[in-house]
């Protein structure tokens, strides 16, 4: 059997597919809490995890990642607290990287070891941190994973904390921020978050979480004028949440300053089409590791395989029943206006706007004002 190829190949390649939202719709299913996110479900429900993890990989994701949002000590004392803590993160980092190998195995995927923010960065100082992104690390060299990505950040002072610990790994990096057009908790512009993750030397660069398919693509289109500047040239990776707000967009935490965060988001949920829009322009402008963050389901995922499957040289394992813009069964439907064909057509999807408007509720919510502390 030929070797696996690894992250940098396949980037050199062509577009990478990702994976999409694991907590968030482990929560849906009942498998996590929302507010604490921590995902315990890898130990107290397996055969959830691992099912997720198959639907992204059936729906054409080259990547899967590791379980492990939010798997850390103090991270996980925090979510319960004051409950007993039962698991501790390398308990759960383990478990983990068992379930995402074996759904990568099945497919020939990657496995992606995550590294996440930790509360003790803030609370107890850098020494601490280390300790907690030392733990993660030591899981992640007994399980050789594929490469380590850290998400989800907001501070550049800490992802590049983090980011030297990745580094004793000896594996391809990634390193991704929750930023918007606003840059992080400190006001560092994305341009300049960007320039220093890329002077990290981690070989991936970009944004996940907090702002939508919109948005990210805006600060990615800033970040790829600044590298350019700079003559850095890492991969750009952007992972962008599954909910429509464009009016987080000004807030400097993105969907979390929305009145519907967390348990109302659904009428915001983008739709396949949208992801086959954001995949087709984040490729154009640059962007090679394309997926999702909170709110992305498989069905989005199977949109960016399908949209960018003349570029990876493949379909993903299953294609949506539409078969991509006009399968035969429009052709062969009952009703006219779908067997005249209109419908088969991939202009008709791409232009398509859904209505989403329930009769006496407000059309747009209004974010509420942040201060940091
Ligand atoms: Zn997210």
């Amino acid at each position: 059997m030929s070797e696996k190829k690894g992250i940098l190949q396949r980037l050199a390649e062509g577009p990478v597919v990702g994976d999409g939202s694991m907590c968030f719709i482990l929560e849906k299913r009942g498998y996590a809490k929302a507010g604490p996110w921590t995902p315990e479900a890898v130990i107290e429900y397996p055969d959830a995890v691992l099912q997720l993890h198959k639907e992204y990989v059936r729906s054409g994701a080259d990547v899967v990642q590791t379980a492990s949002f939010y798997s850390n000590d103090d991270k996980l004392a925090y979510g319960r607290k004051g409950e007993e803590v039962i698991h501790t993160s390398a308990e759960i980092n383990d478990a983990a990287c068992k379930l995402a190998k074996k759904a990568a195995d099945e497919n020939g995927c990657l496995v992606c070891g995550g590294f996440s923010p930790v509360p003790s960065y803030k609370k107890s100082g850098v020494e601490a941190a280390r300790v907690e992104y030392r733990k993660q690390a030591k899981v992640y060299q007994e399980h050789d994973v594929d490469f380590v990505m850290a998400e989800f950040f907001h501070d550049i002072n800490e992802i590049e904390l983090c980011a030297s610990e990745m580094k004793k790994l000896n594996k391809p990096i990634a390193l991704c921020m929750r930023v918007g057009l606003m840059g992080d908790v400190n006001g560092v512009s994305p341009e300049e978050c960007a320039i220093r993750m890329a002077k990290t030397g981690a070989e991936i660069i970009g944004t996940n979480c907090s702002y939508d398919t919109d948005t990210s693509l805006k600060v990615m289109k800033r970040i790829v004028n600044a590298l350019k500047k700079e003559d850095l040239h890492p991969y750009l990776i952007c992972q962008p949440i599954g909910y429509v707000c464009p009016d987080a967009e000004n807030s400097p935490i993105g969907f979390y300053s929305l009145i519907e965060y967390p348990l109302c988001l659904d009428p915001r949920s983008m739709t396949r089409i949208e992801a086959h829009k954001f995949a087709r322009e984040a490729w154009e402008i640059g962007v090679r590791y394309i997926g999702g963050c909170c709110g992305f389901e498989p069905h989005h995922i199977r949109a960016i395989a399908q949209e960018l499957a003349a570029e990876r040289g493949r379909k993903p394992p299953v294609e949506d029943m539409a078969q991509a813009f006009g399968g035969e069964y429009f052709k062969t439907s009952l009703v006219s206006d779908i067997a005249s064909g209109e419908t088969a057509t991939r202009e008709y999807w791409m232009n398509m706007k859904p209505g989403f408007g329930r009769p006496f509720n407000p059309s747009c919510s209004k974010p509420k004002e942040v201060k940091f502390n």
